[in-house]
């Protein structure tokens, strides 16, 4: 039952058409008249009025393949893209709506047939499974979506009760929500990161949501007093089914990157960045497969094992150059241009962590602008709009490209640099057996992980008082990290706030370059060093105004950008 992401895509339409659905064109990647909302990142936002009754359409059920981001605000996946094989920053969500009109029967019933109807998808329902809300103090359990998934011919065994954080949905802290319900694809244990044969829900590679059917029933607002639930006017449906890992199950594959909605995307990227692999499976998912398969071709063989390991770093970075592509693509489609705050600062986050990447495969010089041709390719018979705007963004893509590579001539270097010092004394400290344990104890306080402010303040003054005890290793501190039981060496917050602070690299380059390294990245450390900069800054000069931060993109202030308003030439800001 191979299909292509072309033909998933229109098949989805048609099945709804079928039901008497209204095919609807995608709305914007910047939602219309939504300040509270970052980027378009479900199906829904576009009929977020009529689920709420104050507006009406000449239809009361519709169909969409929906274009949605989701790289900042309450649904964020940008940190995810190139580590798991099912998210992307941009992507397409498939979704049949009722407003007003049919329920959880229908929906449930509907969302069966187009999955295991041999007419439809044929997926093999032995492979299928889903979960209803368990409920909590304010909306009591969905024993009515378990009993209709039953009806359906699901056996009881395969249905499974999940808390609110994964089956009640909401779009943001306000809007229309519900309770919902998933429909999960078993990719069979060969899936699975560690080779073990896990039964459901507990091996997230293994186990893929594919569908999630909400029951719209609520409007929540926040008040004072906290989070409040209306119901809605009429209880409707929406639902939203990733194109990428539908693709995913129906062409067979372990990864919605090895699907045709990205193969010639990563061999582009592969090809523009001069990559060259032992292996030839071009979208092949990280290490484990990669690995042993050069096991296979030589059981005994180091060099050939390191090949492997490198060559699925790179694809890692072939995977997230590909998927920012699409993303820078689409958003600057829709309006969207490079900019310090908001939308415009996602967006240069999104397209700076391509070009890094390209960088790490060797490549310095501009290509992220040919990307969008590609995506162009791929996507022009679903987006005609591609075809007019393509000139517009890679004019746009390269601007960007040459701007940061002005940046990146005085400071790559160092932040190599920074890590690689790291990495030596920690190494040097464990070898002279130079670890002190009353550091370790108080740095597992401090915690890193949790960017605990005041309990790294008190460490910060510990190792004032104890200058003897902690000074040796104070810049490259070891850190017991409890789900890794491995301590690592840490890259310090200060050392890398200077970088920051002499030639203007981005916070989250830094963080990015130490993450890929397997360091720990001191980011209390770095805040606490900038706090202190400001408030040196503010000292020396007073009666200035106080620039007020835009409410509409709280959740970006602690990534507001850092790049260019900080780099100074000779003492001066630029
Ligand atoms: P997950 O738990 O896998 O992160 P989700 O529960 O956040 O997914 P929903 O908000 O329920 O996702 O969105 C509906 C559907 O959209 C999902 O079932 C999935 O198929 C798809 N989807 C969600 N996030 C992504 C993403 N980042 N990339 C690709 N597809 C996605
Ligand atoms: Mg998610
Ligand atoms: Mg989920
Ligand atoms: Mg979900």
């Amino acid at each position: 039952n191979y299909r292509s992401g072309t033909q998933i895509r229109e098949d989805f339409l048609r099945f709804f058409e079928g039901k008497q659905h209204r095919r609807v064109h995608s709305s914007s990647l910047v939602p219309q008249n939504d300040p509270t909302l970052l980027f378009t990142n479900a199906g829904m936002n576009q009929f977020k009025d009529v689920f709420l009754g104050a507006e009406r359409r000449d239809y009361s059920r519709a169909a969409t393949s929906q274009k949605c981001v989701r790289a900042g605000g309450k649904h964020n996946d940008l940190e995810n893209v190139g580590f798991t094989r099912r998210h992307h920053t941009f992507f397409e969500m498939l979704g049949n709506f009722s407003f007003g009109d049919y329920f959880k029967r229908e929906a449930i019933a509907y969302a069966w047939e187009l999955l295991t109807s041999p007419d439809w998808f044929g997926i093999d329902k032995n492979r299928l499974y889903v979960t209803i809300f368990e409920g909590d103090q304010q909306v009591s359990r969905d024993d009515e979506a378990e009993r209709l998934w039953i009806e359906t011919g699901v056996p009881k065994n395969r249905i499974f009760e999940m808390p609110g954080k994964d089956n009640f949905w909401q779009m943001g802290e306000t809007g229309p929500c519900g309770p919902c319900s998933e429909i999960f694809y078993d990719l069979g244990v060969e899936a699975s990161e560690t080779g073990e044969d896990k039964p459901f829900p507990h091996d997230d590679q293994r186990y893929v949501e594919i569908w999630n059917l909400v029951f719209m029933q609520f409007d929540r607002t926040v008040t004072p007093e906290g989070p409040h639930l209306t119901p809605l006017p009429e209880p409707s449906i929406d639902t939203g089914m990733g194109l990428e890992r539908v693709a995913c199950v129906l062409q067979g594959v372990l990864s919605n990157y090895q699907t045709d909605l990205f193969t010639p995307l990563i061999a582009r990227a592969a090809e523009l960045t001069n990559f060259t692999a032992i292996s030839n499976d071009l979208g092949a998912p990280p290490s484990p497969t990669v690995v042993s398969s050069a096991k296979v071709g030589s059981p005994n063989s180091p060099t050939l094992i390191e090949a492997a390991v490198s060559d699925a770093k790179g694809f890692a970075s072939l995977r997230i150059i590909a998927d920012h592509a699409r993303a820078a693509t689409f958003l600057i489609s829709d309006g969207v241009q490079p900019a310090n705050e908001g939308r415009g600062y996602v967006l240069r986050k999104i397209l700076r962590r391509g070009i890094r990447h390209g960088r790490l495969l060797g490549q310095e010089k501009p290509f992220m602008h040919e990307m969008v041709y590609a995506v162009r390719d791929e996507m022009q018979t679903a987006y005609p709009e591609l075809v007019e705007s393509i000139g517009r963004i890679a004019k746009i893509v390269l601007a960007e490209e040459e701007q940061f590579a002005r940046v990146m001539a005085s400071g790559s270097l160092r932040v190599d640099d920074l890590i690689s010092q790291s990495q030596q004394r920690w190494l040097a400290d464990i070898e002279q057996g130079n670890r002190s344990n009353a550091l370790i104890d108080a740095y597992k306080t401090a915690s890193i992980q949790q960017a605990n402010f005041k309990d790294r303040k008190s460490f910060d003054q510990l190792s004032r008082e104890n200058p003897q005890d902690v000074a040796a290793v104070y810049e490259s501190y070891y850190l017991v990290i409890p789900e890794v039981h491995m301590p690592r060496a840490v890259v310090s917050g200060s050392a890398a706030f200077s970088l920051y602070e002499t030639y203007g690299i981005p916070k989250d380059y830094i963080a990015d370059a130490i993450r890929d390294a397997g360091l720990i990245f001191d980011e209390p450390g770095f805040e606490l060093a900038k706090e202190e900069e400001q408030a040196r800054a503010r000292a020396s000069w007073k009666g200035g105004s106080q620039k007020s931060a835009n409410p509409l993109y709280q959740d970006l202030q602690k990534t507001e950008f850092e790049g260019y308003s900080a780099l100074r030439v000779d003492g001066a800001r630029v």
